[in-house]
């Protein structure tokens, strides 16, 4: 194959520049940077012409040279992080953001950071202030604590309380519960980054408190509890309590220190949940220090909260670290306003979105699901066959593993293209809308998904029937 006509049919740089559409591009986002574009696409299609084989194919892409570069500057034009539907049911995805806020939150969130703030400005007396005095009458009040700072997240805040209160010395903590969260969090690599030597104790399943006291000696600086969140040990099990660990913290003058994971302020156990440990039953046990997520059960921002003795929370907040690791205007304000929402427990359920999905009845999810199957069956059903179905939401996260949420699911199977190719297809969307593939068949669980999402649903799958997406 002569391969140089088709070098020469490249279309000029020059020329593709004053295409009608690639003007108006270059308009918008500058010459230069719709230029660049332009000049990849005839670098490409030069390499391409190079290697290929097929004279059918070179054409094809030479005619397409226009649809290339639109493509290629879309990346960099369209948003790349957008909203998503959560069709999955599980509450707190971390992949998709883990804890939803409310629009109030949203908007006091808005109006903060689109103008000055008293961020770091005590207005009473006219002088430098703290970031978390706008949460901390608030949280202390809440959970019986003396004080309380955030960091930027719980795994920040494991490691800034280690660092602080234990660098160079050792921390004692039961096998049984050196936990990994999530692929990344890791309580021994945690440990180890803050500069404190790991002393493990006890077995997986079994850990004695004379295993904690036969292990302290002079370079012990803290005893260290943490939530095992994410697992359960059953069987033949035992662990030490909190409250037996404080009294061995006390009689030989060591801090306890607990890193709760989910940090839940309401009782969980009065809504048909399993009990998960509070942050009030952590501080009324005597404990020193506990921290807890803020985008976990909370239903907050990403945060780390640390509340505990003042003592010790003014030395933390001293540490160097504490400057590297701190909450930024958008935190701060959205923690104060998701900690008053549990002023009121009654307000806190109703207002939290993660609560509210938490506790969403089973007859609201399914009056949505029928909802959807009537306005989504007619317009699909000649493609898909739609059915209602039991499932099972998860709370994710690494918050109650073990707890099921009974719940409905729309349930979708395309008639000629396969499941996971819609599936892919759902994924692409403007709104992508993300579901579950179980059994071949994709599920929408709809725990997880609001009214205002419902429409969204609706529209996306009309458009792609209307633009052939679907078959
Ligand atoms: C989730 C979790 C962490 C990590 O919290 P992030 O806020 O995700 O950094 C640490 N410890 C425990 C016990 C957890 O459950």
């Amino acid at each position: 194959m002569d391969k140089n006509n088709y070098y020469r049919s490249i279309p000029k740089v020059d020329i593709l520049m004053e295409n009608e559409e690639i003007r108006k591009l270059s308009e918008m986002y500058t010459r230069d940077f719709v230029l660049q574009s332009v000049r990849k696409a005839t670098e490409d299609l030069r390499e391409y012409i190079r290697i290929s084989e097929s004279e059918d194919e070179i054409r094809k892409k030479i005619d397409n040279i226009l649809e290339y570069i639109k493509n290629d500057l879309d990346e960099y034009i369209s948003f790349n992080m957008k909203k998503v539907i959560n069709g999955t049911g599980t509450i707190l995805h971390t992949n998709l953001g883990r804890a939803v806020i409310s629009e109030d939150i949203a908007e006091k969130i808005n109006k903060i950071v689109t103008g000055y703030s008293n961020l770091e400005y005590d207005l009473q007396e006219g002088v430098r202030g703290s970031r978390y005095s706008h949460f901390e009458k608030i949280i202390t009040k809440i959970t019986g604590a003396e004080a309380a700072m955030a960091v930027n997240n719980n795994a920040a805040a494991v490691l800034l309380i280690l660092n602080t209160f234990a660098k160079d010395k050792e921390v004692i903590v039961s096998r049984g519960e050196l936990v990994e969260i999530g692929g990344s969090f890791r309580v021994p690599d945690v440990m180890e980054h803050s500069g404190v030597k790991l002393f493990e104790v006890g077995t997986t399943n079994k850990t004695h408190l004379y295993d904690y006291e036969r292990a302290i000696n002079v370079d012990t600086a803290a005893l260290l509890k943490v939530h095992t969140s994410n697992y359960q040990i059953v069987g033949f099990t035992e662990s030490v309590s909190l409250e037996e660990l404080i009294k061995l913290g006390r009689k030989y003058n060591l801090p306890v220190i607990e890193d709760i994971g989910s940090g839940v302020l309401i009782d969980l156990s009065k809504y048909g949940l399993s009990y998960e440990p509070t942050v009030q039953n952590s501080i009324n046990a005597g404990v020193d220090i506990v921290c807890f997520s803020g985008d976990k059960l909370l239903g907050g921002p990403q945060a780390g909260i640390i509340v505990g003795k003042k003592q010790l929370i003014d030395k933390l907040k001293r540490n160097q670290l504490t400057r590297a690791l701190r909450i930024d205007k958008f935190t701060a304000i959205a923690l104060e306003c998701v900690f008053r929402e549990y002023i009121d427990e009654r307000k806190a359920v109703k207002n939290i979105p993660v609560l509210k999905m938490i506790l969403k009845s089973f007859e609201e999810i399914h009056q949505q699901v029928k909802d959807l199957y009537n306005i989504l069956n007619p317009i699909l059903g000649s493609y898909c066959e739609l059915n209602i179905q039991k499932c099972e939401s998860q709370i994710g996260g690494g918050s109650l593993p073990l707890e099921r949420l009974i719940s409905e699911c729309l349930t979708i199977k395309p008639k000629s293209m396969t499941t996971a190719a819609l599936e892919e297809k759902l994924r692409l969307q403007e709104v992508p809308i993300v579901g579950r593939i179980v059994n071949d068949y994709f599920m929408l669980d709809l725990r997880t998904v609001t009214l205002e999402d419902m429409e969204i649903i609706c529209d996306t799958f009309k458009k792609m029937i209307v633009m052939g997406e679907i078959i």
